[in-house]
């Protein structure tokens, strides 16, 4: 399904509408694509790296017949990763809405449902997940994919979240996530010239109003990514901050990983390496280009265990 119809707004005519139906209004926008439109797109590489790269998350954390709950599922580009994980159920939140009817639609046009499934539109920041999943469901993981940061507007949004996160999560099990690299981002901005609000190169930009400060929550910038995201309204995710609040909520960090990194030590095993071709991130014609590259590198992976 395809949908045109509701193009982003400028960031400059929206600046009287709140932040998260600005980044509502913005997933909306985005048209669900096919795989062979997919192939067309300039960081047709760069995707595939981002989705190998959260099999490899998924690859690690989660076993057969796990039941996961993914905030910020979007359109749902990762339920084959979870049927291939084998997993036994699944709940997917967003907060744009047309999303999730995509992710829904995925999930019913897959092969013979291999997982049961549910899907709900909410604002997984400003409101407890028990308003739409019964109390007594219990997790055995958590995942979140490029969407933690823009609950790092606020430190009450940012509690909601690790609130909704770890309320039905067994004890024992795993929250993965995938965020923008704050202290990479701003050394980055450091090393330029005094008076540049931008970084960035062909394929993204991130550009700040300020650099003269930084705050724990509400350090907000602004994020282009070419054929992806039109210069959203995203938050910088201080990680100690993050660290620290996580563990008031019960949990321990297990992995943090810049993304470079994350292929480093994936790309020798066997199976991952196998992998990288199969998604397409390598083939005989080439892979990322220096710019997807670097792009690739603006994020990282995290993975905490909730402890018993
Ligand atoms: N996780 C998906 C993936 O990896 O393909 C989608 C990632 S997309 C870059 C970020 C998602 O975060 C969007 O679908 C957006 O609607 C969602 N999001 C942003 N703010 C949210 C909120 N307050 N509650 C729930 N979802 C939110």
């Amino acid at each position: 399904t395809q949908d045109n119809s509701n193009p982003a707004p400028a960031s400059g005519t929206t600046s009287q509408k709140k932040v998260h139906a600005q980044v509502a209004d913005h997933y909306n926008a985005r048209p669900d694509v096919g795989v062979e439109k997919r192939k067309e797109s300039t960081i047709f590489r760069l995707k595939s790296f981002n989705n190998w790269l959260k099999s490899v998350l998924i690859g690690r954390y989660a076993r057969p017949r796990d039941r996961v709950l993914d905030v910020g599922v979007g359109k749902g580009g990762d339920l084959l990763k979870w049927s291939k994980a084998k997993i036994q159920y699944f709940v997917g939140c967003d907060i744009a809405s047309k999303s999730i009817e995509q992710a829904r639609e995925r999930y019913r046009t897959m092969r013979n449902a291999p997982f049961e499934a549910r899907f709900h539109a909410m604002d997984c920041y400003s409101e407890p997940i028990s308003n739409v999943v019964a109390p007594d469901v219990v997790f055995d993981m958590v995942s979140m994919q490029f969407c933690l940061h823009y609950s790092f507007e606020t430190e009450t949004k940012a509690r909601m979240m690790l609130h909704n996160v770890t309320s039905q999560l067994k004890p024992g099990g795993v929250f993965i996530g995938t965020i923008p690299d704050a202290y990479w981002i701003v050394k980055k901005l450091k090393s330029e010239s005094d008076d540049k609000l931008q970084i960035g190169n062909s394929i993204y930009s991130i550009r700040f109003e300020r650099r003269d400060r930084f705050d724990k929550f509400g350090s907000k910038y602004w994020f282009h990514l070419e054929d992806a995201i039109d210069d959203c309204p995203e938050y910088l995710v201080h990680f100690p901050t993050f660290q620290k609040l996580a563990e008031e909520y019960g949990l321990e960090l297990i992995y943090n990983k810049k993304f470079h990194q994350v292929y480093e030590e994936a790309s020798q095993e066997l199976d991952f390496n196998q992998l990288l071709y199969r998604m397409n991130v390598v083939s005989e014609n080439g892979s990322l280009s220096a710019d997807e590259w670097e792009a690739a590198n603006v994020y990282l992976a995290f993975a905490f265990r909730k402890k018993n």
